[in-house]
């Protein structure tokens, strides 16, 4: 087909010339729009006034300008203010930075799309079974069977309007997309088992829907089970501020059996109603944008990745940046295989045609121009490579004090770990009061317990510091965090913990010795020798240990003793040091307590680096 042929045209999202573009001006109705740095010349140009009237102007205002002069935002206000015109400053987004385009619609081009839906809940609470029965209600004749696993999300109608379901149930997904700076669900189905009540991973599932903004709709799970009480989940759900509708609140609650999928309907209903209430709208009028759900390569037919349209429409054979690759979208199918030739917003859709495979979370931008995406995507690929070479930490305190310093921060998240419950909620209570007019502490996570990997992708997806109160991560959870650059300060004494953050607050870097954590070993037997104790037959897990450091001795992730080693040996002799890989004996002074399965944690005090 030529190009001619190709009407109507979509609107384009972002294009490339923008890049190229000077100053851009226009003159809408009494109001100067702009982009940037403008001089007199230009400014006076625009307004349709004489240079030498707006100099004038500044002049009485003593300030002393040429034609020439490059102005401020401030000076453009002041200056088209005095000659009766409204102002406006427009961002541009580079063509590359598509993910930071905030798309303005035409509010008269807005439709209705459908709502996408998260499944989360504790592990055996039907989230799979719940998935299930929903793919399978009502499923029309033709389609039984013809249903693919491949594609990571489907969609289902009822009274006419269609939900996306994401097909991953659980946080990790959710979590990970989010950490990559993706949104794609709407709404969150939390998935409670009646006869189980409100567990761990429940509750992680509430703090990532409320970090993310996210409405949930509770399914009461198992109804169908015995004796069970739907009121015991409800009250349940209170302590962690999430408040049925009954008892006043707006968290819908829906009671339901998965496994004899009953009740299915009203909680598709409910999720339709939430839906409404957020008003979920999008232009099927423009070249389609969205995210990456899954990615494959698939040996007939390579690169392959389940898209999510969230805005405009995807047509086959246009050109794709993904990622930092570019391709065009060869074939699109949905959940049952069928080819499609168009997609709308809120459709997951199977794509091959892509040169590379994406990753989960990458955002996709669609175009009408090979050469536009291919200029496209090179940009992005050498910003991600420089990046990587640059790549700084999300959220560390540190640069927290830059940029409150700056007055760039007006939040700061935090997620609490700490021995107790109770101690988990004295540090939030104290850390809440320290909110003020100009920084908001938000405190996304509150529990007792070590630090786990979950807390960390929690951290990064929110861009949260953890602070351990009496806690410790294991070593996987540190690697994790150091992967994902989320920062873990850890504390033993509130005060110093609530000092270090008013430090931060206030824009000044605390304490220049810090403690660094050298080596870690588990206790796998335990050698009671009467005159010394009971020594601790140890592999080192991590690191090294050495025998002046001090030790912790953590179980399950707490701290249950403090201080020294009384001695560090190898078979039969002491020695200063043993590394990651060996066994050795170790008998901690003064503490007798020792158990197997214990960690033995050992940490020096270094002094903080560029400080
Ligand atoms: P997931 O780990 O949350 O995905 O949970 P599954 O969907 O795998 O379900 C865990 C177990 O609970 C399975 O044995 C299901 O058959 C059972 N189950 C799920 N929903 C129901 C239900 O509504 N009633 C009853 N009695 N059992 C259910």
């Amino acid at each position: 087909m030529s190009k001619k042929n190709k009407a109507p045209t979509r609107e384009t999202n972002v294009s490339t010339k923008v890049n190229n573009s000077k100053v851009k001006t226009k003159l809408n109705g009494g109001v100067f729009t702009y982009t940037g740095a403008i001089s007199v010349g230009e400014l006076a140009t625009a307004l349709g006034v004489a240079s030498s009237d707006i100099i004038k102007f500044l002049f009485l205002q003593k300030k002393m300008i040429t034609i020439n002069t490059v102005l401020d935002d401030e000076l453009i206000g002041t200056i088209c203010l005095e000659f009766g015109y409204d102002f406006e400053k427009k961002v541009i987004v580079e063509a590359e930075n598509f993910e930071d385009l905030v798309i303005e619609d035409d509010p008269t081009k807005l439709v209705e799309r459908p709502p996408v839906v998260t499944v989360m809940g504790h592990v055996d609470h039907g989230k799979t079974t719940l998935i299930d029965a929903i793919r399978n209600s009502n499923v029309a004749a033709g389609e039984v069977g013809g249903i693919s696993q491949e594609i990571g999300a489907y969609q289902k109608e009822i009274n006419g309007k269609k939900i996306t379901f994401i097909d991953t149930p659980g946080h990790e997904a959710f979590t990970a997309m989010r950490s990559r700076g993706a949104s794609v669900t709407d709404i969150v189905i939390l998935v409670v088992a009646a006869d189980d009540g409100v567990m761990p991973q429940t509750v992680e599932a509430i703090d990532h829907a409320k970090a993310a903004g996210v409405p949930i709709v509770v399914a009461i799970n198992k109804m169908d089970k015995p004796g069970v009480d739907p009121n015991r989940v409800k009250n349940e759900l209170m302590q962690h501020d999430v408040i049925p509708e009954d008892f006043g609140g707006d968290a819908v609650c829906v009671e339901i059996s998965a496994k004899q999928k009953k009740n299915i309907d009203a909680l598709l209903e409910a999720v339709l109603f939430i839906a409404e209430l957020k008003e979920l709208k999008a232009n099927p009028d423009r070249y389609a944008m969205g995210t990456v759900l899954e990615a494959k390569l698939d040996k007939n037919e390579g690169p392959k990745a389940t898209l999510l349209i969230q805005n405009g429409t995807m047509k086959t054979g246009d050109f794709l940046v993904v990622g930092t690759s570019y391709g065009k979208a060869r074939r699109m199918t949905n959940e049952f295989k069928k080819v499609l030739s168009e997609a709308t917003p809120s459709t997951p859709v199977s794509v091959i045609g892509l040169t590379e495979v994406p990753e989960a979370g990458d955002r996709f931008m669609a175009f009408a121009e090979e050469s536009e995406a291919r200029t496209i995507a090179t940009k992005r690929k050498q910003i991600k490579e420089s990046k990587t070479r640059n790549a700084t930490s999300a959220a560390s305190l540190e640069d927290l004090f830059n940029k409150i310093h700056e007055g760039e921060v007006q939040n700061i998240n935090i997620i609490i770990k700490a021995d107790s419950t109770g101690s988990a909620e004295a540090v939030k209570s104290s850390l809440e009061k320290l909110t003020n007019d100009e920084i908001k502490i938000n405190i996304i996570r509150a529990t007792a317990g070590g630090i786990t990997e979950s807390d960390v992708l929690l951290a990064s997806a929110s861009n949260a510091i953890i602070y351990g109160f009496n806690v410790r991560p294991d070593a996987r959870t540190r690697a994790k965090a150091e992967e994902e650059k989320v920062e873990i300060r850890l504390h033993r004494i509130i005060y110093a913990l609530i000092e270090e953050i008013q430090a931060a607050m206030k824009g000044m870097l605390a304490p220049t010795m810090v403690e660094k954590v050298i080596g870690q070993a588990e206790v796998r037997r335990l050698f009671k020798v009467s005159k010394l104790g009971t020594i601790a037959g140890c592999m080192i897990i991590d690191g090294s240990i050495k025998n002046n450091a001090r030790i912790r001795v953590l179980r399950e992730g707490i701290i249950v003793y403090e201080g020294k080693l009384a001695s560090l040996q190898r078979e039969k002799d002491q020695v200063k040091e043993v590394k990651n890989g060996y066994e050795c004996g170790m008998l901690v002074e003064n503490f007798n307590d020792i158990k197997e399965g214990d960690i033995i944690e050992a940490s020096e005090m270094v002094e903080e680096k560029g400080e």
